[in-house]
């Protein structure tokens, strides 16, 4: 038996026992999983740093404050996420209890994504947890000094509940093969097509969270000073490898040369004149990224960065103008630090242009006029949207973060966590009484027995 079917066959014997459903199982697990995150901040940062070039600060900042966040809220509000949920009744059932019950699914399947190795492999866990599932998790490969951290999480968590499972695409593979209620996916929308496929043998639902080209539209009225400053910092942070980060900015020809110099600007205040040596920009993950990366900017016309250093996958802050939508760079997500700008004839053909491609995973759009806002919201789709900011949405519990079309399926974060790796069970208690009601649903079925 490989290690993965031993893996899945244990957190399955374990979920089994019945042991993770009380809600003080799953809060005392929930705290486990924090003491793990103190105790392991060293290590933590230290891997992110190996991995990612990261600072302590940002690890801080972009995966351990957030993913406390959602340990304590679970931990807070669990026994109101999972108690029964009354619901609106029929006539036919007014004397009885009607209510929606969230139950564990079975054993989660967790596979993470290498761009913030903790947060996005650690939170779908939370609501694993909190929803008294299972779970097994896959920490990406490429990112491996996390991986190594993450693979000391037994040691804090019910070790047959909650397993374990490093290694690349054959053990991936190989888990993928096995049976699980729900498989949770972080990744590229060309891997989720393949997880999606192996679920289906076993009609597991699935839950994608993917990425694509994410459209920044600046209006020509709007702060284009600070749209470039949160622009910068958006796109920017993690050295571009952001799935919500702005991939391109589409914007009126008359405004791109200041959109360049407000860059510029905010660049310099970032990272300084050689953001090489900045302690808070990252590197790209690996050669092969950044190779790829490094081969969209050809056919580009280079308007501010573009430098580079294989021996450190180190590519400057770029922003590149005049991007044609036929360029390379506009046919797959960049996932790195070149920002393309395409210019546009005004809103129409901006809403025109994200229509034409996939629906993306997120959508910014910077604006004064309530119109122009109002638009781009009413005839676009997208997972989620921040309006004269980008990320930001990310970071609001209430709000569903998923993808939509090409972008994933299904939702996260807070709550929706819960719910996502919840069935919602639908309950009618009925009692003996009142017989008599029943009567017009029983053959032999007259006219005269349906108008009583
Ligand atoms: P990755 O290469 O680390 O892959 C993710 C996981 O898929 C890993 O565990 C890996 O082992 C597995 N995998 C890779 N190839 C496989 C194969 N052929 N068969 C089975 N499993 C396989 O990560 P990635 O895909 O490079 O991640 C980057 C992508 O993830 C980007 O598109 C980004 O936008 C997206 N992303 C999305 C979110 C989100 O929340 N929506 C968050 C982070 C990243």
């Amino acid at each position: 038996m490989s290690r993965e079917q031993q893996a899945v066959q244990q957190a399955r014997k374990a979920f089994l026992t019945g042991r993770s459903k009380p809600l003080d199982y799953r809060i005392k697990q929930l705290q486990n999983l924090k003491q793990f995150i103190k105790e392991k901040t060293t290590d933590i940062a230290n891997a992110m740093r190996k991995d990612l070039h990261k600072t302590a600060n940002a690890t801080q900042l972009f995966e351990i404050l957030g993913l406390e966040g959602e340990i304590n809220l679970a931990v807070s509000k669990l026994a109101e996420w999972a108690a029964p949920r009354p619901v609106n009744k029929n006539l036919l059932t007014i004397a009885d209890d009607v209510y929606i019950q969230p139950e564990p699914l079975g054993v989660v399947l967790i596979i993470g994504a290498w761009n913030y190795p903790i947060a996005v492999t650690l939170q779908p866990l939370v609501g694993a947890i909190a929803a008294g599932n299972a779970a097994v998790v896959k920490p990406s490969e490429v990112s491996s000094h996390t991986a190594k951290v993450l693979e000391l999480l037994p040691l804090y968590l019910d070790p047959e509940m909650y397993q374990v499972v490093t290694g690349g695409v054959p053990e991936t593979q190989e888990l993928l093969r096995q049976r699980f209620d729900h498989i949770f996916y972080t990744g590229s929308s060309a891997v989720g097509k393949l997880v999606m496929e192996a679920a289906a043998r076993h009609l597991t639902p699935v839950t994608l969270e993917l990425g694509g080209k994410s459209p920044c539209y600046v209006d020509k009225n709007c702060d284009i000073a600070v749209a470039c400053r949160r622009i910068t910092w958006g796109k920017f942070a993690n050295c571009g490898q952001t799935c919500i980060a702005p991939d391109y900015i589409l914007c009126e020809p008359s405004i791109q040369d200041r959109i360049v110099e407000e860059i510029q600007k905010t660049l310099l205040e970032f990272y300084q004149t050689d953001p090489k040596s900045s302690p808070d920009y990252c590197r790209i993950i690996n050669t092969r990224h950044f190779d790829r990366v490094l081969a969209l900017m050809n056919e580009c016309t280079i308007a501010l960065g573009g430098e580079s250093d294989r021996s450190q996958c180190y590519i400057a802050p770029t922003v590149l103008k005049d991007v044609l939508p036929h360029f390379k760079i506009m046919q797959e997500e960049i996932f790195g630090p070149l920002l393309p700008i395409v210019t546009v004839n005004g809103l129409s053909e901006a809403i025109q242009f994200i229509n034409a491609r996939e629906k993306p995973l997120a959508l910014y759009v910077f604006s004064s006029d309530k119109t122009v806002i109002k638009r781009m919201l009413a005839e676009t789709s997208s997972g989620g949207v921040t309006v004269n900011d980008v990320l930001m949405h990310y970071t609001v519990d209430t709000l569903p973060f998923g993808g939509v079309g090409n972008s994933g399926m299904g939702r996260y974060h807070g709550k929706h966590t819960f719910d996502q790796l919840s069935h919602h069970r639908a309950c009618l208690i009925k009692s003996f009484a009142m017989e008599g009601l029943n009567d017009a649903r029983y053959p032999p079925l007259t006219a005269a027995r349906l108008r009583k």
